[in-house]
């Protein structure tokens, strides 16, 4: 998911957040809103799809300077219109609204406890929790509730939330998921999941959020405290592998750099004698090039990818998803003909989308495929809010190297090992980032998954 929140009185908020959406809408295309103040109430405005059409009829009014939004990737809870946020609620101290990216590890236990209290969930997101923690808070005001609120959950949150008067944002004290503070030109201050969102509006960067870092944006400006002890940090190493925008910088590590020099430490650990380097558009571009300028192997567009076509990796069959594919795909013939090429592609999940890729390149003649991804094998799901499914699905927790290259069909395959991932950070400290489902190292207690795929 993407979250944005703008505190500004000089600004029509609605369009700012519906641009910063916009910039946020590779984070998550299945539904997305924003919350407003009209001066008495926090109301929220919320639909299914890409943010375009949620706001095909124009940007609702609003009179605040105050507002969040979010799009929507589920994970968590069904994607039905009920699942939308932001959310908004009502306290005895005023109404809040939340908008949540991440994935709460201690969900069943947090809802089994409010459960017993008699509240009544609504949704049936895990985001949920947290507004009703914070309504249901003993403490003496709205920020201790909040900060009470967030020392109960546990797992992968970057949180914004709204009253009538302040902007609040949160991060995870492991920070898994990014969020980052910008200043717009007239003063205000924008939080945001990437720093892409606050180039789009114009907003220049200030910082990012620190594990467990609380912030208040309101009419004094910009305050932080800790709301809690930092953990050692994990910041989601699949951020900088596929999730973020590649224009993005997170935690102090451009995202584009980094994917290049993927590229690069994939051609010194494979060194392929190949006639042509390609890649799988869009994600698999950046390191594609990194492999092409690293070994001298020229680079070009074996497979041009239709624009009109959304993700495909979340649909609900195997049939459909490689109907997806092919829709999505085609293969240049003159360029890969007689050709023999390294293809770079930055995952492997369930094996579909690089098995149907490979097909097509052999019928369009190439000579010799040789696949490099720069995500090692994913064997482990994800807990914390990016959607590696569930363990049976996913390919390399079932079969080893050799296998897969054999289900896939290519000559050769590599995977990117661990330490050539670490050494295409180059801002990023050994040991901070989460590899959880490469290494089975979960940061945090997790839930136990069954062999139906139920996490609980
Ligand atoms: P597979 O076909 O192996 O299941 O999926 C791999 C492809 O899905 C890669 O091309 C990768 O770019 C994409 N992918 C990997 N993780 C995600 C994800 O969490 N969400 C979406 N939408 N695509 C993903
Ligand atoms: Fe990211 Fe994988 Fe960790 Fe999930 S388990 S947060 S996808 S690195
Ligand atoms: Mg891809």
């Amino acid at each position: 998911c993407g979250v944005f929140g703008i505190y500004d009185p000089k600004l029509d908020i609605p369009k700012y957040i519906y641009w910063g959406l916009f910039a946020l809408q590779h984070r998550g295309q299945e539904s997305g809103g924003m919350a407003l103040h009209d001066g008495e109430n926090i109301h929220t405005h919320r639909g299914m799809g890409l943010i375009s059409h949620v706001f095909e009829k124009g940007v609702p009014s609003a009179t605040g300077h105050i507002g969040i939004g979010h799009v929507r990737y589920s994970t968590t809870g069904a994607n039905n219109p009920q699942n939308i946020q932001p959310l908004a609620v009502y306290t005895s101290m005023g109404q809040v609204a939340l908008a949540h990216n991440g994935n709460l590890t201690n969900t069943r236990q947090l809802r089994e406890a409010l459960d017993k209290s008699g509240t009544a969930f609504q949704t049936t997101m895990d985001s949920e929790i947290i507004v009703n923690l914070v309504a249901r808070s003993h403490k003496k005001t709205i920020e201790e509730r909040m900060m009470d609120s967030l020392r109960r959950i546990e797992g992968a949150y970057s949180v914004v939330f709204m009253t009538k008067d302040a902007l609040y944002g949160a991060r995870d004290p492991f920070g898994f998921r990014p969020l980052c503070i910008g200043k717009t030109a007239s003063g205000g201050y924008v939080i945001a999941s990437e720093s892409c969102a606050l180039d789009a509006i114009h907003a220049t960067f200030v910082r990012d959020v620190l594990p467990g870092e609380y912030i208040k944006i309101n009419d004094r400006g910009i305050t932080s405290q800790m709301y809690t002890a930092p953990q050692s940090k994990q910041v989601c190493s699949f951020e900088y592998i596929y999730f973020a925008r590649p224009d993005s910088i997170i935690d102090g590590q451009d995202v584009y750099q980094a994917r290049l020099n993927m590229g690069e430490e994939m051609w010194k650990e494979t060194q392929y004698d190949a006639d042509l380097v390609i890649s799988v558009p869009d994600s698999g571009t950046t390191a594609a090039i990194g492999y092409s300028m690293a070994s001298g192997i020229p680079f070009n567009y074996g497979l041009i990818k239709n624009r009109y076509m959304g993700r495909t990796f979340i649909k609900p069959d195997q049939k459909q998803r490689e109907l997806a594919v092919r829709m999505k795909l085609n293969v240049v013939k003159s360029v890969v003909k007689d050709r023999r090429i390294v293809m770079v592609d930055d995952s492997i999940v369930r094996g579909t989308t690089s098995g149907i890729i490979c097909k097509m390149l052999r019928e369009a003649g190439a000579k010799e495929v040789y696949l490099c991804i720069s995500a090692p094998p994913v064997k482990y799901p994800c807990f914390y809010g990016i959607d590696t499914s569930v363990r049976k699905e996913l390919i390399a927790a079932r079969m080893n190297e050799e296998e897969i290259r054999a289900y896939i069909g290519v000559d050769k395959l590599h995977f990117i090992s661990p330490e050539g991932l670490y050494r295409a950070m180059d801002h990023i400290l050994p040991n901070t980032m989460c590899m959880a489902c490469f290494n089975n190292h979960y940061p945090t207690t997790v839930p136990v998954v069954t062999e139906e795929g139920e996490k609980y």
